[in-house]
């Protein structure tokens, strides 16, 4: 539960919002009934329903941007029907809620709401003592939007910028392991779902150690950045590309087995022995492929596809080892002899 607020920001803030809106609007629910004001306490008791019922549907769908519109919504027009029920303490209730919008909802919705409620309280005019009361409310509550709206608007951004930090590699400018272990859990879960097949193949760039040692590591920087691009012009839309470490890189390839899978990596193997070159001449590498096989763990299936790949490297490098035999027979059928290893 922790962890789940740690992590997700606007989970964390309609938490923090429902939690204090229903601590500090029960209170007065229970004081409207005892003074006899029925129907703001029946105002306050819809807004507490509303609040608990968001809050409910955003733990356990984890659906946060549904669920932050609502409670914007709801708390907008809470405040303003509280301002219009009860008079001038209402207008206090619209200032969290003006703030609030703008870390609930995108930037037009709040702006919106936040225009609408303060246009509604002015139309109404119940809740002012004098004009002069209701433009000083106008002017502050055009304020207080601002700021909340420049200090979303920044924490947005920082977020994005640091979320692209933590998972892209600067280097190939592709996503890294960490992501990776996001796409592969993702991927396992919906295999299991829809039945779709996955394949992941590790790729690890053979005598790479040498190619820095004698050429320099900006050489071997180049390859890595060349390795990818070719990667990237030859794979489908869908694949995704990771670098998993250093000169391995791994490939998530959806929808492709049997036959097709053997295709797509003959094709891989065969472009990257035209194209890859470094001074010294070519750059080869070795595969390891897994198709994730019914129920398998993501660790089973990386843990597959590196003993393959291991067995690509021990048996000479520049070779494609399939770790799925018994997933595609026909597949082991149509390799067997092969002098690629596939
Ligand atoms: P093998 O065929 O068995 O894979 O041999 P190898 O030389 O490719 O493998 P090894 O693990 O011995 O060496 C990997 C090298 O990759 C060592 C490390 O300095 C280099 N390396 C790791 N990350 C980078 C990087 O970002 N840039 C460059 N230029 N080199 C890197
Ligand atoms: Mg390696
Ligand atoms: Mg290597």
């Amino acid at each position: 539960m922790l962890h789940r607020l740690k992590t997700d920001f606007r989970l964390s803030i309609i938490t923090l919002l429902g939690v204090s809106a229903i601590l500090g609007i029960t209170p007065f629910a229970v004081m409207r009934y005892f003074q006899g004001n029925l129907l703001a306490g029946l105002v306050d008791t819809t807004i507490l329903l509303g609040i608990t019922v968001v809050l409910v549907y955003a733990w356990v769908t984890g659906d946060t941007r549904r669920s932050g519109l609502v409670l914007a919504f709801i708390a907008c027009t809470g405040a303003v029907v509280v301002g219009t029920v009860v008079g001038e303490p209402g207008l206090f209730w619209l200032y969290p809620c003006l703030v609030t919008t703008f870390f609930l909802a995108n930037p037009r919705i709040a702006v919106f709401l936040n225009v609408a409620s303060v246009v509604a309280l002015m139309v109404h005019g119940g809740a002012f003592r004098s004009e002069i009361q209701m433009w000083s409310f106008a002017s502050t509550a055009f304020v207080v939007s601002a700021c909340a709206y420049v200090f979303a608007h920044r924490n947005h951004d920082q977020r994005e910028r640091l979320e692209h930090l933590a998972t892209i590699d600067p280097l190939t400018g592709i996503k890294n392991r960490r992501s990776m272990d996001q796409e592969l859990d993702l991927a396992a879960a919906n295999a299991e779902r829809t039945g779709l097949p996955y394949a992941l193949v590790l790729l690890d760039i053979d005598h790479f150690k040498k190619i820095n040692d004698e050429h320099g590591h900006g050489v071997g920087d180049d390859v890595l950045i060349e390795m990818v691009e070719l990667l990237l012009k030859n794979t489908r839309k869908s694949d995704q590309l990771f670098r998993f470490g250093g000169e391995e890189f791994v490939l998530l390839l959806p929808g492709v087995d049997g036959i097709g899978l053997k295709a797509v990596m003959n094709n891989l193997q065969q472009v990257l022995r035209k194209y890859m070159k470094h001074p010294g001449g070519s750059v080869t590498a070795s595969f390891g492929v897994a198709l994730l096989e019914h129920g398998e763990s993501v660790d089973s299936w990386l843990a597959r596809a590196d003993a393959a790949l291991y067995e690509a490297k021990e048996t000479g490098r520049d070779r494609i080892v399939f770790a799925d035999h018994q997933r595609a027979p026909e597949l082991a059928a149509a390799t067997a002899g092969s002098p690629s290893g596939v």
